[in-house]
């Protein structure tokens, strides 16, 4: 397609949470992105809108009430138009918005129907944090253009290959199907997107390799990818399962939740917030920052050594755990805030794994950059790479490519 084809070649891509909203525009013609931005604290009176246009001009910051998401929706699109980029215009071709939950029947990005939402509504119960937070966000978008396709990505998708050797917990199957109690995994968009450059970082196509991606951001998560389909994920029923992350504690033996109750006199809401917010680096040592650990570690901090130590030892299980599941591994890639740009936990996480074939190059892992790229030696059987996650140019790959094929093009003529 040339920039003179008519044809609306715009995605909004919208992640909506409970009392914020994180934005960017593309224009899927190159793809381009046109701008970037954030609106938090929404409800308050110290909300705050944050803009970046992205093809020039500087960042602009205005601060106020905003009352709810249709205000702050409002706000973005003033701020858009400033751009001469507002969401009236008919170069929009879809909003494309993260969905958290799609459970089992949501394995690919769908056009939102009522029948659509009435399904993520259905799924509040495993994702009471995340999914009415995202139907605010659909319902907004919806009022401000009624007449687009809107189109659900959901953060599940990926992992709904995962067989069910690996997606059921060893508990009664009878209570497991009643609450719909299974490992769902998350982050799929990003190890889907990971796992799919990785392979071309290798010159090759997705099916014609496995690959172990972890995704170390504030939250973690790892999968095997085995020929570009999921086969498992460290997170489970909800985000909390799997690898150490900054407030999360991953893995625990369910057990412990028993003995706060009965030993601790905690209530189950107050484990939940010891177990999400007050728990993993932040529980072990006071802060989630992977930076300011580091830099308590080079101060001889030793809650601080502990607390990476922790980290990297549950990440090192995980490398194994997603080996043997795979049988054989072409490419460990690291991904997310602290996969880009921790080298020390890349290096941490694959020392003493030669025999494995992994290794990581000290000169090739110490470069900083935003581009996809080995860090292990020429010698390695494993390559080790670090491939920068694109949530958003995802989701908004999806979006435009859903709406192109016609399916969710109804009255558009797209
Ligand atoms: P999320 O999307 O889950 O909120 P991100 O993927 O943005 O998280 O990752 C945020 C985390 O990345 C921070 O909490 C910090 O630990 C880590 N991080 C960001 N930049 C750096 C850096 N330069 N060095 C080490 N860690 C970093």
């Amino acid at each position: 397609m040339t920039s003179t084809d008519p044809t609306p070649s715009r995605v909004l891509v919208l992640n909506s949470g409970s009392s914020s909203v994180k934005y960017q525009l593309l224009d899927m013609a190159g793809p381009t992105r046109l701008a970037a931005g954030l609106v938090e604290r929404i409800g308050e009176e110290t909300s705050r809108l944050v803009h970046t246009p992205l093809t020039g001009g500087d960042k602009r910051e205005t601060h106020g009430p905003i009352a709810d998401h249709g205000a702050a929706l409002k706000a973005v699109s003033e701020e858009l138009a400033k751009d001469g980029l507002g969401l009236d215009s008919p170069e929009l071709a879809a909003i494309g918005h993260r969905v958290v939950h799609g459970g089992l029947k949501f394995s690919a990005p769908t056009v939102i129907t009522e029948e659509v939402m009435a399904e993520i509504e259905r799924l509040v119960p495993v994702a009471p944090l995340h999914n009415p937070a995202n139907i605010t966000g659909i319902r907004t978008a919806q009022a401000l253009r009624p007449d687009l396709p809107q189109v659900a990505v959901f953060d599940t998708a990926f992992h709904t290959t995962m067989p069910e050797h690996a997606a059921r917990y060893a508990i009664d199957v009878e209570t497991a199907d009643a609450h719909r109690i299974r490992r769902y995994g998350f982050h799929g968009t990003s190890h889907a997107y990971v796992s799919r450059e990785t392979a071309r970082l290798l010159g090759k196509d997705p099916s014609e390799v496995n690959v172990i991606v972890l995704h170390l951001g504030n939250g973690a998560s790892a999968s095997a990818v085995r020929g570009g389909v999921c086969v498992d994920t460290s997170m489970g029923l909800t985000p909390l399962e799997g690898l150490v992350m900054g407030t999360r504690s991953g893995d625990i033996d369910p057990a412990v939740t028993f003995h706060l109750e009965r030993v601790a006199g905690m209530s189950t809401d107050e484990i939940d917030v010891l177990l999400n917010k007050k728990s993993g680096l932040v529980g072990l040592c006071g802060d989630n920052d992977m930076r300011e650990i580091r830099r308590r570690m080079e101060a001889g901090d030793q809650r601080a050594v502990l607390a990476f130590d922790i980290y990297i030892h549950r990440l090192k299980k995980y490398i194994g755990a997603y080996y043997a599941v795979l049988g054989k591994v072409d490419a460990v890639a690291f991904t997310a805030g602290v996969g880009e740009n921790a080298a020390p936990v890349r290096e941490a996480a694959v020392l003493g794994l030669e025999e494995l074939g992994l290794a990581v190059d000290g000169e090739l892992n110490a470069v900083r950059s935003d581009a996809p790229r080995l860090i292990s030696p020429e010698y390695a059987r494993v390559a080790v790479a670090v491939v920068p996650t694109d949530e958003e140019l995802e989701i908004a790959t999806q979006t435009y490519a859903l709406v192109r094929s016609g399916d969710g093009a109804e009255g558009r003529g797209v």
